[in-house]
């Protein structure tokens, strides 16, 4: 059973990204507070696939970042007291696969937004990274499974689709595909009122695409939108960074982007104080941000990782990075990406609540954010607005008082909290199991992941008869699909 609460959970599964050290020492505080209350614990995510041997995840159950549809089997055993560690990769004839199949059951987040990683791994090693310790190199899922998962997330009421990777550009080059040719089969089974947002690519293997790529951006139902980590605007810094591209690369991404696919959002990485950064590096870097005025950037003070070859380099001193970092943010605040938006008429889908919980959050064609009154018909749906206010990362829109909320071809969403990915045959099965705690039928089949995990959870679930009350918190489980790569 599930718990909302982590102190009511039997046993905590504690996901964790190993892109920054912030987050790793969340990581490690999690683990501690779990051993202070007596919890049994699971561990996931890029820390421990890197370096299972710390001192601190000794005698600790681990589940790899590519073995999360045997997630109940490691849990089962945890809590039976053993220590049980699946760090192995999926392989198909000495090939390396993506990973967990794309059709398990899943609780998505937010019940209109799907997350579709299509890839695992790249094919760079930067100097900095240490994500690539866990991840390794590219392996692509295949086209025609994530047009399934694509396909099976819109019968489920999803409204949009967000591709991620730690680099979907290089996406199929392992398989004899590319991204260009996934995102037309995709975009082929979007259906009206439905949206696609790409995720991170960096320069190198996009440029290949661009006219490819410039065309799939201007389909009605994909977003203009590109997130193209550039991470310095030096040269120097880029190589030694081994980043595989220099400055000339990425302007002509997106110069070519700009021009042919009008309005595009591109949005980007900087990363400050990389080792041997001078200040005339960092300088090119402000110019360039001046110059394009990124309406979305993500600044990274640089924090070396343990093991990675940037972690052995001269560092540039703590306060000279501290200093860059606030001087690049003073740069960024400068401008106001959306103030000559004001006025406009615009069609925006609704996903989401705001923080604050006073709006709903929708986005434009260009993925800007626009805040809209909370009005529950707008949920999941089109609408047209007027834009009668803007501030550094948003817009607020008016809906037009004659405008109808813009009903897509989709389907009714899953509940929040709903298991996706189940036939309606195992949804049944399921619901008739947790009534009745009678045994699974002899005719299930255990071919699909879907039943596997079913035949799982029922497991789990005579677990619960037996008063072996499993309580998962589910920390960061989700987290690691949202936080970024260092790229
Ligand atoms: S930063 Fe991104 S592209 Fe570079 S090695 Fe790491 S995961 Fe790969």
């Amino acid at each position: 059973m599930l718990q909302e609460n982590a102190s009511d959970a039997d046993l905590w599964l504690l996901n964790s990204c190993t892109v920054k050290n912030p987050a790793e020492d969340h990581f490690r505080n999690s683990i501690k507070k779990a051993q202070e209350e007596n919890k049994k614990i699971v561990l996931a995510g890029c820390v421990p696939q890197a370096q299972p041997r710390q001192d601190y995840l000794k005698g600790l159950s681990i589940i790899g970042v590519q073995q999360i549809d045997r997630v109940v089997e490691v849990v089962e055993e945890t809590i039976k007291g053993h220590s049980v560690r699946l760090l192995g990769q999926k392989k198909d004839n000495g090939k390396r696969l993506g990973g967990a199949p794309l059709d398990l059951p899943k609780i998505r987040k937010n019940p209109l937004i799907e997350i579709i990683s299509i890839n695992t791994g790249c094919l760079n090693a930067c100097t900095y990274c240490k994500t690539k310790h866990a991840r390794g190199n590219l392996a692509s899922y295949p086209i025609d499974e994530l047009v399934d998962r694509a396909k099976q997330s819109f019968q489920e009421g999803v409204c949009e689709i967000w591709l991620t990777s730690e680099d979907t550009g290089a996406y199929g080059r392992d398989i004899g595909t590319s991204l260009p040719a996934l995102l037309w089969k995709l975009v082929e089974v979007i259906p009206e009122g439905a949206m696609l947002r790409l995720g991170m690519t960096n320069p190198p293997y996009i440029l290949e695409h661009l006219e490819e790529m410039a065309k799939i951006l201007n389909h009605p139902r994909v977003y203009a939108f590109l997130h193209i980590p550039v991470q310095s605007a030096s040269d120097t810094v880029l190589m030694e960074m081994k980043r595989e591209y220099c400055v000339a690369d990425f302007k002509r991404v997106v110069d070519f982007l700009k021009e042919k696919v009008p309005g595009i959002t591109i949005a980007t990485d900087i990363i400050c104080g990389f080792p041997g950064e001078t200040n005339q590096d960092f300088q090119e870097t402000v110019k360039l941000v001046e110059e394009y005025k990124f309406p979305s950037l993500f600044i990274n003070q640089f924090y070396p990782r343990p093991g990675t070859p940037a972690a052995k380099m001269e560092q540039v001193p703590a306060q000279v990075k501290k200093q860059r970092t606030k001087d690049l943010s003073r740069v960024f605040h400068s401008y106001n990406p959306y103030d000559h938006k004001v006025g406009e008429r615009q069609q925006v889908l609704v996903t989401e609540e705001s923080f604050d919980s006073k709006f709903y959050v929708a986005h434009n064609r260009f993925y800007e954010q626009v805040l809209v009154p909370k009005n529950p018909t707008f949920m999941g749906k089109m609408v047209e607005v007027d834009i009668y206010e803007s501030g550094k990362h948003f817009m607020k829109g008016q809906p037009v008082s004659d405008a109808k909320v813009y009903t897509p071809s989709i389907s009714k969403p899953l509940a929040k909290g709903e298991v996706s990915g189940l036939t309606e045959e195992f949804r049944s099965r399921l619901g008739n199991h947790l009534t009745s705690t009678s045994r699974p039928s002899a005719t299930i089949r255990r071919g699909s992941a879907s039943s596997r995990m079913v035949l799982r959870l029922q497991r789990l679930h005579q677990d619960c008869a037996l008063r072996m009350s499993v309580g998962l918190a589910l920390f960061a489980l989700l987290c690691a699909f949202f936080v970024k790569v260092y790229n």
